[in-house]
């Protein structure tokens, strides 16, 4: 059907093109006739046309017919010619194009008419005609050898597809399921029957391989992602529009619950939940510093707006230690300020009043103007040891014999001992057959001199006595050092080894303390990667244990 109405169309098409083709003929051999018989009368035409293809008719304003280039002296040749639809246009000022029926011929003829005046003079309607039933069918019958023509090609091409090529693909692609589904050492079977396979079988290989790598590589990259994120201690997570989490890591659990991936469900605490909402719901970034005062902890909390990918990134951090630490500076400059002044008040005060003072008074207050400047002077010393301690915890590690530390620790504490009249006893014989101690040496001589010093100190007996053992256990150094001094009250014992922290000032004759020395043993102690511990009895004497590890 479509190759019909394709046939009809393009003749059509082509008939058109045609008759203008035919009207451009007939109109130059209308205008090569009129050249010629310029100045010839018809009578004399005979001889002119003779061997001429030209085929004309001369007819005047009458409509007779003067001439024929034919010569016929038929019916048609005698007619008048004055109703013919192309000679009529000639009077209308136009020439005139008609295609019809010859009634002499009985076929389809092409006619042109165009008015013409000679030398003479004379006015006449030149008409030139050309059969044109011919070259229509000649148009007609190439159109439909065409179109029959890619049809059948058309139809070829068909079969072709269908009765091979498609059989063919059916059966490699059923090869190939078949080539697919078998076992690994089976394949290799194909390869000789199909060569196609073992191409097509290398090409997936390689197509695989590529795909396991990057999917390795991706892999990788989001490992090395999530350790980053797992080993930082600010909780950081990726929310979608939605409130769900994307990703994020486990840090900050007592403020965020791991298993839930609904960030309104996970937070634990409404003072962020406002926050992130309001992120949520403004697309504003918003940080924000929080106390949340059922735990007593700071965060910051920042909720950030990622534009281009329409989601939220959180981070909250605990800064509770950081604050407590700055509080502590605070309080520390302010205690050391009012520690520094009692001493000097008390200085200035007695210096002031002992050159009015009676004689006999004088050797008193010059007495205590002395305890004071040593009271000065301790204060000084703990202050140089803690901001020695804080600015730097590296360690400092030898060997000492412990025969030798002994030696040392009796000699810085000899002033002690003689105005205490006290006795110090070494019990070191169940440490290593060597007798040697590898650590940050001058830190323990410090910890041991402070603790046997209390021992002396908080000691009214009138046989002071301290004992300092040493020995190993577990790759430790473990020391225990035990005096019979005056004790510490049960409920003071947890907090002696605070800043500035003195239990009963009334109790002994150390004016000059600080509160700072047992500060100092166990930030020291602790920097050696150690422990503490007091047992103490009032009116009988205190133990202080502490162990430090063996230096790696
Ligand atoms: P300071 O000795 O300068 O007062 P310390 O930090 O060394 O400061 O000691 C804190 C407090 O603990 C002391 O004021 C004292 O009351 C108590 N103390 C420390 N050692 C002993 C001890 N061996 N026996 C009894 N009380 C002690």
């Amino acid at each position: 059907m479509l190759e019909i109405l394709f046939i009809i169309l393009n003749s059509n098409l082509l008939s058109g093109l045609y008759a203008d083709r035919e009207k451009q003929n007939l109109k130059e051999d209308a205008f090569l006739v009129k050249i010629i018989a310029q100045n010839k009368k018809h009578e004399d035409y005979g001889e002119l046309f003779e061997n001429n293809d030209i085929r004309f008719t001369l007819i005047d304003l009458e409509g007779n017919v003067v001439y024929d280039s034919k010569n016929n002296k038929n019916e048609e040749f005698m007619d008048n010619h004055m109703e013919r639809e192309e000679v009529k246009e000639t009077f209308l000022g136009k020439d005139g194009f008609y295609i019809r029926k010859s009634k002499t011929l009985g076929v389809p003829l092409a006619y042109y008419a165009t008015k013409f005046k000679n030398d003479f003079n004379e006015e006449y309607i030149v008409r030139t005609s050309s059969e044109y039933s011919n070259k229509l069918k000649q148009i007609r019958q190439f159109s439909f050898s065409l179109v029959l023509f890619f049809s059948i090609l058309n139809y070829i091409m068909y079969f072709f597809y269908k009765n091979y090529l498609k059989r063919d693909l059916y059966n490699k692609i059923n090869r190939m399921k078949i080539f697919l589904e078998a076992g690994e050492k089976t394949k290799s079977g194909y390869f000789g029957n199909d060569p196609w396979i073992s191409s097509f079988w290398e090409i997936l290989k390689e197509w695989q391989k590529r795909n396991l790598d990057n999917l390795e590589k991706l892999d990788n990259e989001k490992k090395i992602l999530s350790l980053v994120l797992s080993s930082v201690d600010v909780f950081i997570g990726l929310l979608d529009k939605k409130g769900r989490f994307i990703t994020k890591n486990n840090s900050l659990t007592y403020i965020i619950d791991p298993s839930s991936d609904k960030v309104l469900e996970s937070v634990k605490f409404i003072e962020i939940i406002d926050i992130i909402k309001k992120s949520l719901e403004t697309n504003k970034n918003i940080e924000k510093e929080i106390y949340i005062s059922s735990i007593q902890n700071y965060f910051i909390i920042s909720v950030k707006y990622i534009e281009n990918i329409d989601n939220y990134l959180i981070t909250i951090k605990d800064i509770t230690q950081t604050k407590r630490n700055i509080e502590i500076q605070k309080n520390f400059i302010s205690n050391v300020g009012h520690e520094l002044k009692t001493p000097l008040t008390n200085i200035k005060g007695y210096l002031i009043a002992l050159s009015d003072a009676p004689s006999n008074m004088q050797e008193k207050f010059l007495k205590t103007i002395e305890n004071n400047v040593d009271k000065l002077e301790n204060i000084i010393i703990d202050f140089l040891n803690i901001s020695k301690i804080e600015s730097s915890d590296i360690l400092n590690i030898s060997s000492i014999g412990v025969k030798k530390l002994e030696n040392s620790l009796r000699e810085s504490l000899d002033m002690i001992l003689r105005n205490k009249n006290g006795s110090l006893e070494f019990k070191i014989d169940s440490l290593n057959s060597n007798g040697i101690i590898e650590s940050d040496i001058e830190k323990v001589m410090l910890i041991m001199k402070n603790l046997i010093e209390n021992g002396f100190i908080y000691n009214v007996s009138e046989n002071p006595k301290v004992i300092v053992e040493i020995e190993e256990e577990n790759s430790k150094y473990k020391f225990k050092i035990s005096d019979n001094g005056i004790g510490i009250p049960e409920e003071k014992q947890n907090k002696i080894f605070e800043r500035f922290y003195r239990v009963d000032k009334a109790r002994t004759s150390n004016v000059a303390g600080t509160g700072l020395g047992l500060f100092i043993v166990k930030t020291l102690i602790e920097n050696l990667g150690g422990e503490i511990n007091v047992t103490s009895h009032e009116e009988k004497g205190t133990i202080f244990s502490f162990y430090i590890p063996f230096i790696k």
